[in-house]
């Protein structure tokens, strides 16, 4: 099969093709397993901090690509839950214990034997991926493939981050960073929680005039104060700078939701001037997000088909792979970026 590997570790600006386009063997289902043939895969930040060192593959080459939509091509023994032929998505998680008390109360996001796909084993920047059956999801008919993809990370992480928010209608939400998930997640606000109103804090003019045309009621640059002080942040920033500068922008009691994975160390020196007074006195809180559990994967599907939440996509050849990476990591974003495999 096609894929794009990543074979070492690199600077995915200045390199700019860390990826190389290979042929693989196909995958071969195991047991409880289903062998999908890919049909889109979703560009993710975290594909970056993979590449760049930040939360590294263990073992290299890989494959790439977590936010997956793929056909059934053939059944693994004792595969059970799809037919061949059937739409499924996968996710950030690939596979879990299933036995510690994390995975046994249903979050299996926390568990110890957490793998990763398209870190800890190949994912979807290919033709075909092999996954344990119980982390596949189907796909509800109303959305493209590449409408589906980004809302399997983008969508569900976001849907998991306004859950840990707390947040009720009628409050205020802030965003720091208008990428995939932020905009996401004003949408799926302005379902849930209509009387909510959403502030957004993104560095260029463009991802905050998208901001405003999906409804936000304000929209600054990273470092401008709000005008109202605001019940919850979610930050989807690679940076430190957006969370010192959105903390200042909370309510006493209010929490700030940081949706990364990994924060890069460019700019780490601005926690120097994080003050316990201005920044964190009056129970101000801070609560990071370990990506999503199937639970979230499956309520937010579900949720987004109610919605008929169609992401803004951009699509790219997977052959392009590179580009789209390079893009991302310049900031020229506009909605999510799929790789669309023919
Ligand atoms: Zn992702
Ligand atoms: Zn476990």
């Amino acid at each position: 099969m096609k894929a794009m590997v990543l074979r070492r570790l690199a600077d995915a600006g200045k390199q700019a093709k860390p990826l190389e386009l290979s042929a693989l063997p196909d995958p071969t289902p195991g047991r409880g397993a289903i062998l999908v043939r890919v049909k889109a895969c979703g560009v993710c930040h975290t594909e970056l901090d993979e590449i760049e060192g930040r939360t590294p593959p263990p073992r290299l080459p890989v494959v790439l690509g977590h936010q997956i939509v793929g056909i059934v091509a053939r059944l693994g023994e004792n595969a059970s839950a799809f037919n061949a032929g059937d739409r499924v998505g996968i996710g950030w998680i690939y596979s879990s214990c299933g036995e510690c008390r994390f995975c046994k109360r249903g979050d299996e996001n926390l568990c110890d034997g957490f793998r990763a796909t398209g870190r800890d084993v190949n994912g979807g920047y290919a033709e075909y991926i092999s996954v344990p059956e119980d982390f596949a999801y189907p796909i509800p008919d109303v959305f493209s493939d590449a409408q589906a993809a980004p809302l399997l990370c983008a969508g569900a992480i976001g849907y998991r981050s306004l859950r840990l928010t707390g947040l009720q209608d009628g409050q205020r939400l802030g965003l720091t960073g208008f990428g995939a998930s932020a905009h996401l997640v004003l949408k799926m606000m302005r379902h849930r929680f209509p009387e909510a109103s959403v502030y957004v804090f993104a560095r260029s003019e463009s991802e905050r005039e998208f901001a405003r045309e999906l409804g936000a009621v304000w929209a600054g640059d990273t470092t401008d104060r709000s005008p109202d002080r605001l019940d919850a942040i979610i930050d989807t920033t690679p940076v430190w700078k957006p969370v010192v500068e959105a903390l200042q922008n909370l309510e006493p009691g209010g929490r700030l939701v940081v949706n990364a994975i990994r924060k890069e160390d460019i700019d780490k020196d601005y926690l120097l001037r994080l003050d316990y007074s201005t920044h964190l006195w009056l129970e101000r809180e801070i609560k990071s997000v370990a990506n999503v559990a199937r639970r979230d994967v499956r309520e937010f599907l579900q949720l987004a088909t109610e919605m008929r939440l169609a992401p803004e996509v951009q699509e790219f050849a997977l052959e392009d792979a590179n580009q789209a990476l390079l893009e991302l990591k310049t900031g020229r974003i506009r909605g999510a970026k799929v790789l669309v495999i023919d």
